[in-house]
């Protein structure tokens, strides 16, 4: 499953790989220790909290709150067409953190530390490997996948 993010894995077996099947699917899942009952954010097979190794998926609903946020004025090479653009950090409801670009819904002079945003995963079908990348939105987006490139 790891061959969709375009790389050779070299790990025979990974308890979290049914997380790249989600990703295909446009799912925003992490994962619950079935120990103590803590939630992370991208999914983790042992618990930070207990160090317990029994865990399950589960889904996040992308809601969150934004943490924070900065411009990038100065691109880095690979993103230098993109211009001047937003990316922030939500804590999100269910538990961890999301490092995401400022979506078309919300302005960035719109913006304020703490306020409710809705995560959304942007997949990219027309790649045979997995390409997902999040936005920001304003609470109550629905989820929709990136559309494909003509
Ligand atoms: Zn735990």
């Amino acid at each position: 499953m790891f061959g969709w993010f375009g790389k050779v894995s070299f790990v025979p077996f990974s308890k979290v790989s049914a997380f790249a099947a989600h990703l295909k699917d446009g799912r925003l899942m992490g994962s619950r220790c079935k120990a103590c009952g803590f939630t992370t954010f991208p999914p983790r097979a042992d618990c930070p909290a207990c160090m317990s190794d029994a865990f399950e998926f589960h889904e996040y609903s992308g809601r969150g709150r934004l943490y924070t946020h900065t411009r990038i004025d100065a691109a880095p090479g690979g993103f230098e067409d993109l211009g001047a653009y937003t990316i922030a950090v939500v804590d999100l409801e269910e538990g961890g953190r999301l490092l995401a670009w400022l979506g078309d819904t919300l302005p960035p002079a719109s913006i304020s530390i703490d306020m409710p945003v809705q995560v959304v995963p942007r997949l990219f079908e027309e790649r045979s490997d997995i390409r997902v990348h999040y936005t920001v939105e304003k609470p109550g987006t629905t989820w929709h996948k990136a559309p494909q490139s003509a």
